[in-house]
């Protein structure tokens, strides 16, 4: 298979019941760790030929398995080693077969040769340039054309680099494969955000998967990890937030204040310091902290800042609801817990952002990243992951 997220893959996703029913079946077609050798080989370097030749079906389970796997922690090193070993896999492939622009994900249309004048192939191409090998100037051949507005999406590279004509841009083999890598990884993410809200009903084969998955990357990342630490809980990043946590924090007006703030604000800000990344929706505060402190100093004043900045101030005419804050985190309706009290009641997950649009609409106004994501939270987990790559490569 060329593309899992390709046409062929979703026809056979389908014939195959959907992506849930195509989850329950893989646990009793794939073994464990013949899904990790799709990841380990990448210690030896080269793809090993077993992989080259699994059949469309094999393929797609085993990487779908995956997937299954990351919605346990949809942002870290998990998710980057299996992009990065199944983009080396499927692009060697496609660089191999050829490129069908039918089978893969990205939007290109077909074309006609005469499309491009003669003049302008003939410069672009190099093709009076003698001491240029033929397998160079077929490297420089425009063969694949897509729509400027598609390829905009994925392009990161200078707009000079492509030759555009007629609204559409016409591409090398290598610009293609750079814009279907962008793509891939996009389509991975968008999947495992999908994933990542259905995590507690997958068979335990996945969890099983995912701690193998995040043993390899612990080991595969060890310099860096060193080097740098993870992205697990650590001090609150408020220039990270999502646009509907900054606009909370900022103080609403009476309707919307009790969800803002007790709800959405409580339940992203305590998971977002303590347990940003939690493999399971029943985690307790307990389970990630030995004492209160944390919550103490770093989360509840900002609950309680962002309250006060409310109009009317939500706890001055409603001084119970810091009760009603420590119950939505798990200590039953109290205001003097202890730690032992943690799990009288569920740590409430932030609301997707579906129920936010539906329950307060006026504090969901999207920005650019907020593009697949399911989540406040894996929005803010995204970033920060992205985030400690970018300081890991300036201070490398
Ligand atoms: S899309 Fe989600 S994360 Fe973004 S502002 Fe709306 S609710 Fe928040």
């Amino acid at each position: 298979m060329l593309d899992p997220f390709g046409k062929r893959a979703k026809a056979l996703v389908k014939e195959l019941g959907g992506i849930n029913e195509l989850l329950l079946r893989i646990p009793s077609y794939v073994g464990i760790d013949e899904v990790m050798e799709r990841i380990t080989w990448l210690k030896r370097g080269k793809v090993p030929p077993e992989i080259w030749g699994l059949s469309d079906l094999d393929d797609l389970m085993s990487f779908y398995a995956l997937l299954g796997a990351l919605a346990f922690s949809p942002y870290g090193l998990e998710m980057e080693i299996v992009k990065e070993a199944n983009v080396k896999i499927y692009s060697g492939r496609i660089s191999k077969q050829g490129i069908d622009y039918r089978e893969i994900s990205l939007p290109l249309v077909s074309f006609n040769e005469d499309e491009i004048p003669e003049r302008d192939r003939v410069i672009i191409e190099k093709r009076l340039h003698g001491e240029i090998s033929p397998e160079e100037k077929e490297r420089l051949r425009l063969k694949y054309k897509m729509h400027i507005g598609e390829m905009l999406q994925f392009w990161e590279g200078n707009l000079k680099e492509i030759y555009i004509r007629g609204g559409y841009a016409y591409l090398t083999e290598d610009q293609m494969l750079e814009l279907w890598k962008r793509a891939f990884g996009r389509n991975i993410e968008r999947a495992v955000n999908l994933l990542y809200e259905i995590r507690d009903e997958l068979p335990q084969y996945y969890l099983q998967l995912y701690e193998k998955l995040a043993g390899f990357a612990r080991e595969y990342f060890k310099e860096r990890l060193e080097k740098f630490g993870s992205a697990k809980a650590q001090p609150l990043r408020f220039d990270l937030f999502p646009p509907c946590i900054k606009t909370a924090i900022k103080g609403v007006p009476s309707g919307l204040r009790n969800y803002a703030i007790t709800v959405l604000l409580t339940s992203f800000l305590s998971y977002a310091r303590i347990c940003p990344n939690p493999s399971r929706k029943d985690v307790r505060i307990k389970d990630c902290i030995k004492d209160l402190s944390v919550v103490e100093k770093e989360v509840l004043p900002v609950i309680i800042e962002a309250g006060n900045r409310c109009t009317p101030p939500l706890f001055e005419d409603q001084p119970n609801e810091v009760k009603n804050i420590w119950y939505h985190l798990g200590f039953g309706f109290t205001d003097k817990p202890s730690i032992e009290d943690s799990g009288n009641t569920p740590w409430y997950f932030p609301p997707n952002c579906d129920k936010i649009r539906a329950n307060a609409p006026q504090l969901c106004k999207p920005d650019r990243d907020c593009r697949n994501i399911k989540n406040p939270l894996t929005y803010y987990l995204r970033k920060l992951y992205f985030e400690s790559r970018k300081s890991g490569e300036k201070n490398e």
